[in-house]
């Protein structure tokens, strides 16, 4: 179901003296399979954006569709929307507080009066979903490593049985084995299941090889949307609003700068490597 955002704007404190201007004339179609990553400096509107998507927060003006109809039009279920259009806030872990694993993963589906042997099934499915078996179900959030508290977190989430879902910088303070664990979950949500994901996160490494399509957004508005090679392409642009290119970006522009014969629109480390292997060879 695709989600539609028509002149999106959002001002935080609209009847204070200090009013922030925090999204500004947002358009954006987000469609069904999609694996797009949204970036962009700290307090460039991400998090306020992704809120937009599942009717939590709503803009100051302009309009909001799913599968073309407007979510605050008369007789819409806000409810509904915030099943389908699953949201993983940053630091997901801080609202884990049952007493064991899965009890926390049945905290959503309990909450729409489902049947109990409903609402069980849908925990197990979400916690195989996320790799976690039986083995867990019983231990208390606390006994788990970063990763897996987060990999429950999400659970709690996909127990919704939302079609897409959302990730505020769900790799944000995991060591890389957390962070890797965690990208491969989602990388597999997508693949297999075939969720539609809005990843937001800091790295441009991962960005590049998640994500099918980059939304960029800075000061409140959407400063580049299209596909990874397309944005990094504008790295010196980046670079202007805080951000940067994939760290071989920069490599193959040097190599290029220095005479090799090396394509500079490379983004991920194997596509380099192999063009840096293929010159190698030649020479
Ligand atoms: P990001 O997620 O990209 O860091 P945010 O959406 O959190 O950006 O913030 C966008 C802007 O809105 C920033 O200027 C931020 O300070 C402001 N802002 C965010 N949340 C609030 C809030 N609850 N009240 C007032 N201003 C806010
Ligand atoms: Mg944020």
């Amino acid at each position: 179901m695709p989600i539609t955002l028509k002149h999106v704007n959002y001002v935080y404190g609209q009847d204070t003296t200090t009013p922030v201007h925090a999204l500004e004339d947002v358009n954006l179609e987000i469609r069904d399979g999609e694996f797009i990553g949204l970036m962009g400096h700290t307090g460039s509107g991400k998090s306020t954006l992704i809120q937009h998507l599942n009717g939590l927060i709503r803009p100051t003006s302009g309009e909001i569709l799913y599968n073309g109809e407007n979510i605050y039009g008369e007789g819409y279920s806000l409810k509904e929307l915030r099943s389908k259009v699953g949201l993983v806030f940053q630091y997901p872990e801080h609202q884990l507080f049952e007493t064991d694993v899965f009890s926390d993963v049945c905290f959503g589906p309990k909450n729409l009066k489902l049947p109990k042997e409903e609402v069980e099934k849908r925990a197990a499915e979400a916690l195989e979903m996320v790799g976690l078996d039986e083995s867990y179900y019983k231990l208390s959030p606390f006994e788990l490593s970063g990763g897996q508290k987060r990999r429950v977190a999400i659970a709690g989430v996909l127990a919704m049985q939302p079609q897409v879902l959302i990730l505020d910088e769900p790799t944000a303070g995991l060591d890389p084995v957390g962070r890797d664990e965690i990208l491969g979950q989602v990388r597999r949500l997508h693949e297999e299941k075939g969720f539609t994901i809005i990843l937001v996160s800091h790295s441009m490494e991962d960005l590049a090889v998640y994500a099918r399509r980059l939304i960029v957004m800075s000061k409140g508005r959407v400063k580049f949307d299209g596909s990874p090679r397309e944005v990094f392409a504008h790295f010196r642009e980046l670079e202007e609003i805080g951000l940067a290119a994939p760290q071989v970006t920069y490599i193959v522009h040097a190599l290029r700068e220095a005479g090799f014969p090396i394509e500079t629109d490379l983004i991920t480390v194997r596509e380099a490597k192999e063009a840096i292997l293929k010159i190698l060879k030649d020479v």
